[in-house]
């Protein structure tokens, strides 16, 4: 195991559950999958694209291959980023094992629900039988050295699946089996503003991200450029970001406000988080400067969808 008895105490205790022989996978149920089963409002996902893909916040499956294993230290990540390996270390799980320890956990996770007078029963029941992906918890999914069966497990059991990824590993992407959608991480629109915000740990980081970034338009899955906004660091340029979205040429573009959550407090301050009237701006800018249009919002995840 590659993390301390005392990190994974203490993963365990916010909510981690470690799945597989050798504990690189986890599973952790999204504050947005309880919100769902207590009627109380999904995740913007759901809103954005649920319709079209049918994915739904009470059948989400928040989970990922390698937990222990980043090659970014992104300072607004609101993971403990102290616990994190570039490389792999350690044997390899097989990824049916990690799925059906990630869904046999969640079941276990939720199973306190059923008591709870304002639960749904009817997605409660769903609930039981994940159909989204969402393979984003924890550390770099690229880096686990079997994500193409993964991805390929997914959509074998009917699953769809969102893959996040950093792009430090282009050479992994020219081979990846495909999921639903394709996700790249873009938070900086040069070189300096990129490693002060990613604080890579391998050699090269700027120039990974870019020859993933040309890789994305052979990708023939629903492509998105996710873009993690904070305040005084990197809510700037859109001209810079808009040269990133025509090399990638994705679908849509989720431009995000960084949250003041979890480890990141250590980090940053309130003042980090733009508002949402902020990242609409910006938006408007990127708008302009791109010709992507503004298809949907989400105020309280401060969120604004931009659609190629
Ligand atoms: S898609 Fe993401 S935000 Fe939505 S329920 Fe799943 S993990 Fe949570």
């Amino acid at each position: 195991m590659v993390i301390s008895a005392r990190e994974l105490a203490e993963l365990e205790r916010a909510g981690y559950r470690f799945v597989g022989k050798h504990k690189h996978g986890a599973v952790k149920v999204c504050h947005w999958t309880r919100k769902s089963l207590l009627q109380r409002g999904s995740c913007y996902k759901e809103q954005f694209y649920g319709r079209e893909l049918g994915m739904q916040s009470h059948r989400c499956l928040q989970f990922t291959p390698s937990l222990p294993f980043c090659d970014h230290r992104c300072i607004y990540c609101w993971r403990n980023i102290n616990v994190t390996h570039s490389n792999w270390v350690g044997e390899v799980d097989e990824p049916a094992d990690i799925l059906d320890g990630a869904i046999s956990a969640q079941r276990k996770l939720l199973s306190g629900f059923g008591g709870n007078p304002n639960v749904n029963k009817k997605k409660l029941k769903e609930a039981q039988e994940p159909k989204h992906c969402a393979i984003s918890l924890a550390g770099e999914p690229t880096i686990y050295p079997k994500i193409n069966e993964l991805v390929e497990e997914c959509s074998r059991r009917g699953m769809t699946s969102f893959l996040v990824t950093n792009g430090m590993h282009p050479e992994v992407l020219e081979h990846l089996a495909e999921p639903t959608q394709l996700y790249i991480s873009v938070v900086a629109s040069d070189l300096e503003t990129y490693e002060a915000v990613c604080q890579p740990t391998v050699p090269d980081g700027w120039g990974r991200l870019n020859r993933s970034l040309e890789l994305m338009p052979s990708f023939t899955c629903r492509r998105v450029i996710r873009l993690t906004l904070v305040k005084g660091l990197n809510l700037k340029d859109a001209p810079g970001y808009a040269k990133f979205i025509e090399k990638a040429a994705p679908d849509f573009i989720e431009a995000k406000s960084y949250m003041w959550v979890g480890y990141s407090r250590k980090r940053l301050t309130l003042e980090n988080m733009p508002l949402h009237g902020e990242v609409r701006e910006f938006s408007e800018a990127l708008a302009r400067e791109t010709g992507y249009k503004l298809v949907d919002e989400s105020k309280v995840s401060r969120v604004i969808l931009l659609k190629g």
